[in-house]
């Protein structure tokens, strides 16, 4: 099978198994999404959901974040780790959408990455998320985990999967078919045990006919 058609087997196989490609961060704007995601670097998503409540409901506005005082912020984002630089981020992101960009968190990866702490992982899942641009691939290590053992690409590099992926996977389909890559590598394709033996996608996945042909 040729790589784009397991490309486009997998996102068939994988949409049917997880009908709803939700991102699991919790927001109600655009620039909520903004902050959960730089929240979420190096720190899980069910942690940022724990925190961002709290934060949302004091800050509400741009102007709110820009007037903040960052110790404050901190403290509030504490447990995601890496707080200071974060607090420092989401200030200096609240003032780039406020005064460059007329207070609408932008729609394209060049504008979104000229934010403080924006980089494409995150500036790809607002354009997919928010703006539902289509070839969008947020390659997170779930995608990129995936995608290798699929056969699809054959590195770790973010960027190189992103691309890759992006002329493999069809327009439309590639936002959600990051999402479905997130749930199915939490609840399925373990990094370090996979479970093979009970995923959709073993009919089509190189690593998962070896594992299962090794099995005595
Ligand atoms: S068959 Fe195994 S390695 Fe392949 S995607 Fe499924 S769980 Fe992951």
């Amino acid at each position: 099978m040729r790589k784009k058609e397991r490309a486009a087997e997998a996102v068939r196989l994988l949409k049917t198994e997880y009908p709803d490609a939700l991102c699991s961060l919790e927001y109600t704007d655009p620039f909520e999404l903004l902050v959960a995601t730089r929240l979420s670097a190096q720190c899980t998503d069910a942690r940022v959901n724990l925190v961002t409540p709290a934060l949302f409901e004091k800050y509400r506005t741009l102007d709110d974040y820009v007037n903040a005082d960052v110790r404050e912020i901190e403290a509030i984002i504490h447990s995601c780790g890496f707080f200071r630089q974060k607090a420092k981020d989401i200030i200096g992101m609240a003032a780039g959408v406020r005064d460059r960009f007329g207070g609408r968190v932008p729609d394209n990866i060049e504008d979104l990455t000229s934010l403080p702490g924006v980089g494409r992982k995150t500036a790809n899942l607002i354009c997919g998320d928010v703006y539902r641009v289509p070839s969008v691939v947020v390659a997170d290590t779930h995608l990129i985990r995936i995608s290798n053992r699929l056969g699809l690409v054959d590195t770790k590099d973010p960027y190189k999967v992103e691309l890759a992926l992006r002329a493999l996977l069809p327009p439309e389909e590639s936002n959600d078919f990051c999402h479905r890559c997130v749930l199915h590598g939490r609840a399925v394709c373990d990094a370090r045990k996979p479970r093979c033996e009970q995923c959709v996608l073993a009919g089509i996945c190189p690593q998962g006919r070896a594992s299962v042909k090794s099995e005595p």
